[in-house]
């Protein structure tokens, strides 16, 4: 028997129209690109996207056509977020540090119809657009004053095509399993994946963003996402926001300027942030140099890679609160966050801060386990430690258009996240090594198979390994580790030349070492555990990442 429940469809367009009708003078506050910071409302906000939303009928959008944006956090991009999925398009956002090659891939395999960039990428969109057949315009997000001088085919601007249109829209009712966004992923091997949000995915992941447990998100709050908006939606703070009547402030394009974000928190009354380590990093150095404070924060969610415990420290010697995350793109992206159980609190203060480090406990949304590698399922003991895997309604099922096999799922529905972890007693879950052979660093992907497979090109090279070491300011940067060819001379600084032009430049590794031997697994593979395990407290040189 089924119960008599309305089975209203969760839509990001309800998100925003819930915004404009009780929460309409909440403000957006964003730093622009061109400088200066821009401010309106949600329910100004709203009627931007109704005339968004028609200016995107205007050039032709169908339902499911994917719009590339390339752009920083900004109001104008929170438009977009929202006007292509209440109108039944998806969000494409594309993340400009990718090298041209990857950009051209995910566009075409995309097939993004427009390009909606902001001035400072016009450089960049007009060297990639011969190679981008698929894109009929591209719409650069300014007034008309500050339309750049651009050889790109069919410039239009954006603030000129809002201005024709109304701002109300009859906002089409979709199905809640409908595409709503997109956004590419670096994998191991191969190309970019991408993965496919839904406004259900979308809606739900809102909605658990705010819990206590999780970022503890109310009206009474300010929130700044300083991860770009072309990271998995910034972490869903978007939406998240309007939804819970959250004052939404943006950094623009300045996200590692750390008297910006100052001033952002202090005159914004930002109560909490959230970005990777590399971020807050900055701040703190920048708190350290000139002084003042951030009296308005009252806690920081940093995640995207493990968080430096001296981080922790800093953040808390400001009376704030730091909530360690993690998750995935393919997560939409929330995983696990760190907030104390209340037993804690009789603890001593060191165990405490203990369990504080650890990544943190999962919340109702996502089942996680961990499993051996015949895929049994591991005790959560605190000891065991296998590979993370999740499911759940904000997890994707699939990659876009089934792109480059995926061995990620299996048959029972779970996604295995390419992360080793250990699970306690009391559900902390501690991230330990990754199997994926990918280095992060300040948040980004390092392809490690791309540098070894460079590093062999180099004469003189018989065998070379790119793995993680920790790095104080990028979390993580590549080292390589070489064998030679017998009787061979190559060097550190011919090799690290021999990158020049062939990867971007925040690639090259920082370091080289040259070993006798290379580890190799059983199955004939380089062991980069092994070699991560004789690398571990690697000390860099003095040469700046
Ligand atoms: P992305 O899809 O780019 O967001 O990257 C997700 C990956 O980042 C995860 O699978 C982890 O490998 C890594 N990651 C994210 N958060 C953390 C964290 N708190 N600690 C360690 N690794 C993390």
């Amino acid at each position: 028997m089924h119960g008599l429940i309305m089975e209203r469809e969760l839509l990001i367009t309800d998100i925003l129209q819930h915004a404009r009708r009780n929460h309409p003078d909440v403000e957006i506050v964003s730093e622009t690109v061109g400088g200066g910071r821009h401010r309106h409302t949600y329910a100004d906000a709203f009627e931007r996207t109704c005339r968004l939303a028609h200016a995107l009928d205007r050039l032709g959008a169908k339902r499911g056509d994917r719009v590339g944006t390339l752009a920083w956090n900004t109001h104008r991009h929170f438009e977009l977020y929202f006007a292509t999925a209440g109108g039944g398009t998806v969000c494409h956002t594309i993340n400009p540090r990718l090298f041209p090659d990857q950009l051209v891939y995910i566009v075409n395999h995309a097939e993004d119809r427009w390009l909606f960039l902001d001035t400072s990428f016009v450089g960049l969109a007009e060297s990639l657009a011969p190679r981008l057949p698929s894109i009929e315009a591209y719409v650069i997000l300014c007034d008309r004053d500050d339309m750049p001088d651009t050889s790109l085919p069919n410039a239009l601007c954006y603030e000129e095509l809002l201005a024709a249109e109304p701002d109300d829209y009859d906002w089409p009712a979709l199905d809640e399993r409908t595409a709503s966004g997109l956004c590419y992923t670096s994998g191991t091997t191969g190309h970019p994946k991408g993965v496919l949000y839904t406004h259900r995915g979308i809606v739900l992941h809102a909605m658990a963003f705010a819990w206590p447990d999780s970022n503890d998100l109310s009206m009474r709050d300010a929130i700044m996402p300083v991860v770009p908006m072309f990271h998995v939606n910034a972490w869903g703070s978007p939406f998240a926001a309007p939804m819970h009547g959250a004052k939404l402030v943006l950094p623009g394009p300045r996200m590692l300027d750390g008297h910006v974000l100052q001033s952002l928190i202090n005159d914004e009354g930002v109560t909490i942030a959230m970005g990777v380590p590399t971020i807050w990093m900055a701040l703190m150095q920048h708190l350290r140099d000139k002084g003042g404070d951030i009296k308005p924060m009252n806690r920081v969610i940093i995640g995207g890679s493990a968080c430096p415990v001296a981080l922790m420290d800093a953040f808390r010697a400001y009376g704030v609160q730091v909530r360690h995350a993690w998750g995935m793109t393919e997560m939409s992206p929330l995983g696990i966050i760190n907030t104390p159980r209340p037993e804690f609190a009789d603890w001593p203060e060191k165990r405490q801060r203990a369990m504080d480090a650890k990544t943190g406990h999962g919340f109702f949304g996502v089942q996680m386990k961990i499993v051996d590698d015949d895929d049994n399922e591991l005790p959560w003991d605190g000891e065991a430690v296998g590979a993370l895997k999740v499911r759940g309604p904000w997890v994707c099922r699939a990659y876009y258009r089934g792109e480059g096999g995926d061995d990620a799922h299996d048959d029972n529905g779970w996604f295995n996240t390419g992360d080793v972890a250990s699970i306690d007693e009391y559900g902390f879950v501690q991230i330990t090594d990754r199997n994926k052979d990918m280095i992060k660093s300040g948040g980004e992907w390092i392809g490690s198979i791309e540098l070894e497979n460079i590093a062999v090109g180099c004469e003189g090279v018989a065998e070379a390994a790119a793995i993680a070491v920790e790095h104080p300011k990028w979390g993580e940067r590549p080292l390589l580790v070489v064998r030679r060819e017998d009787d061979a001379q190559v060097d550190e600084a011919t090799l690290l030349a021999w990158y020049e032009d062939k990867v971007p430049h925040w690639w090259i590794p920082d370091a080289v070492e040259f070993v006798d031997e290379i580890p190799h697994t059983a199955t004939g593979k380089i062991s980069k555990l092994a070699l991560r395990e004789r690398f571990a407290g690697y000390r860099w040189k003095l040469r700046e990442a």
